[in-house]
């Protein structure tokens, strides 16, 4: 069995956090192992918690979109995210999203770095500001440091972008594009790294694909 797909069966009974408790499906990730470029969100939602899919509710559709129009579209790259089961407040008898605590995400690293290892990428792409705190530095800034390349530990280099519920938001209130073209041109951005760190074999590509 393929290194990933002994990681994914173990996350798939994993207990290490309260989040065990209410999910239906842990959200390991999927698409292309082989792939240059990993996605890496937040965590699931609704629609994720009960498909075992990653982005596949209103900010997956948006991102589907926007990985068509920078070019490698969704079956090139694989998507994951630095939480693997949906966090949700209770409180009110209903599930209401939240964002992970720091135990949480703590606690799915077990998972996040043995995977972003077995797939080794060129290049990570962080959808959204919890997933670069985690994965570039603890006080990226997404407005500042969005579309920049920095070093990471699981690839040659990452680059952050905005997540597609914050631009569903913005669309929402302001009635423009809410920074829908910053994701396209990040993730082209990223594409075209990707496949330029592949053709290159680099080992220190950050640099000079600045
Ligand atoms: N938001 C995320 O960060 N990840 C998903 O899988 C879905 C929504």
């Amino acid at each position: 069995m393929h290194a990933l797909e002994q990681i994914r069966e173990l996350a798939l009974n994993c207990q290490a956090c309260g989040l065990a408790g209410r999910r239906n499906n842990v959200v390991f990730g999927e698409g292309d192992p082989n792939s240059p470029l990993v996605l890496v969100g937040e965590g699931p939602g609704d629609q994720e918690d009960r498909t075992g899919r990653p982005f596949v509710g209103r900010a997956g559709q948006l991102l589907d979109r926007a990985l068509d129009e920078a070019g490698p579209g969704r079956a090139c790259v694989y998507i994951c995210n630095t939480v693997k089961c949906r966090a949700a407040d209770w409180t009110s008898g209903k599930p209401v999203n939240r964002a992970p605590t720091e135990l949480e995400s703590e606690a799915c690293r077990r998972w996040l770095v043995p995977q972003l290892n077995a797939i080794a990428p060129k290049v990570i792409l962080c959808v959204g500001a919890p997933s670069a705190r985690n994965l570039i530095k603890k006080d990226f800034k997404i407005t500042r440091e969005r579309g920049l390349y920095f070093p990471c530990q699981y690839a040659k280099t990452a680059i952050a972008t905005l997540h597609p519920s914050y631009i569903l938001r913005q669309q929402s209130a302001n009635g423009d594009d809410g920074g829908y073209g910053l994701l396209v041109s990040d993730i082209q951005k990223a594409w075209l790294a990707a496949l330029k760190l592949c053709d290159k074999n680099e080992s220190h590509p950050a640099v000079e694909l600045r």
